[in-house]
């Protein structure tokens, strides 16, 4: 099980708006963890990440912004690739440490891992009722051809946005901003490693579009009745993601479901949810149940859902005790099933919450 390590802080810079406006002035807390957006290069022609202190050098235009920005670095700047469970925990308990003192929030993160940590940030953060934003770039700042600049003010305008006339928060969520595209954080995959559009939402639509102007989906917003966040502080990482392939062998499949002390696991499976239906196989989700392993049934399909039952090959799953679910993505499935066992529930408690609708990740009918 982990928790968080205790925030740090240290802001680097504070850009206060150009012009001075009479009312009150919305303010973002950007939070900075590494990635290439924030890559510059350095005197030997590498590229190395850049010290936010330098941002408004880099980005002078941040100034023109009607808002306060507030940069905060992580102490130790990571590609995503290194991005840790106890990450998310951090950077949680820093947007619980300063919801108060802020409009909204930026992460600026690394693409490989975006979508899994704003799936995790998703769960972490119940009750929101602000606007938390992940966004990065494809090319570093540093370079001509950057994305960062274009992804970062879009980004921020949207972490400040109200609605037009009740003034209320308009996205109290979790979401990726990337390549014009505003995407619930726990619907996105990253599916583009070479062009700029890196994310797509997947079974949803995105919340907004960034044209001339950004054109808000607000009929696919997640809108709550107005509660206190509550942030959550542990994540079970007793857990495993099993991809299925034809082939897979019983040694495999045994090592994977009988690691010391695992407690959940997602199954990648076939189309609607489908998989074999071998005896070797069957006995292995079983014992793996009877041991108390939790399993979610995810399909390898980029659209579509689990049914399972349809066919013969997942009527069994369901008998198995195992959770198909429905429209997931395999990044919201990890983590909501490591937020779920971190909640330490009775196993029935902890089946009925993977079924549920927790944060927009799934859809019910
Ligand atoms: N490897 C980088 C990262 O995820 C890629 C990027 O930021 O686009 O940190």
């Amino acid at each position: 099980m982990l928790s968080a390590a205790l925030p740090f802080e240290s802001y680097l810079v504070e850009i206060e708006p150009s012009r001075p406006t009479d009312g009150p002035v919305s303010s973002v807390l950007v939070i900075y963890t590494g990635g290439t957006v924030g890559m510059v290069f350095n005197k030997k022609g590498e590229l190395t990440p850049m010290n936010f202190g330098q941002i408004q050098k880099k980005m002078p235009e941040l100034r023109q912004l009607n808002m306060r920005v507030s940069v905060l670095s992580l102490p130790q700047l990571i590609d995503s690739s290194n991005v840790t469970a106890t990450d998310w925990l951090t950077l949680a308990a820093l947007i619980q440490q300063h919801y108060h003192d802020y409009t909204g929030f930026v992460v600026l993160h690394g693409t490989d891992t975006m979508a899994y940590t704003a799936a995790a940030l998703s769960f972490l953060l119940e009750s929101l009722g602000k606007t938390v934003v992940l966004t990065g770039a494809q090319v570093p700042v540093g370079r001509i051809r950057t994305d960062a600049r274009r992804n970062l003010i879009t980004a921020l305008e949207i972490a400040v946005a109200r609605h037009p006339r009740a003034g209320t928060v308009r996205v109290p969520e979790v979401c990726i901003f990337f390549n014009d595209q505003l995407i619930r954080g726990n619907r996105a995959r990253k599916v583009e490693s070479q062009k700029f559009n890196a994310f797509r939402s997947e079974n949803y639509p995105p919340l907004a579009e960034a044209g001339i102007d950004v054109e808000f989906n607000d009929r696919h917003i997640r809108m709550l009745p107005s509660a206190p966040l509550r942030t959550h502080q542990l994540l079970a990482d007793e857990v495993v993601l099993l991809k299925l392939f034809p082939g897979i062998s019983e040694r495999v499949v045994r090592a994977m479901l009988e690691v010391d002390g695992l407690r959940g696991g997602v199954l990648e499976t076939y189309g609607a949810g489908n998989a074999p239906t071998a005896p070797w196989f069957l006995r292995c989700l079983r014992e793996a149940r009877d041991r108390g392993v939790q399993l979610l049934n995810v399909s390898q399909c980029e659209e579509g859902r689990v049914v399972q039952g349809t066919y013969e090959t997942s009527a069994h799953l369901t008998e198995l005790g195992i959770i198909g679910g429905e429209d997931i993505t395999p990044e919201a499935a990890i983590t909501k099933l490591m937020f779920v066992l971190g909640l330490n529930r009775p196993a029935r408690e902890t089946a009925r919450l993977l079924t549920q609708d927790l944060r927009g990740e799934i859809t019910l009918f």
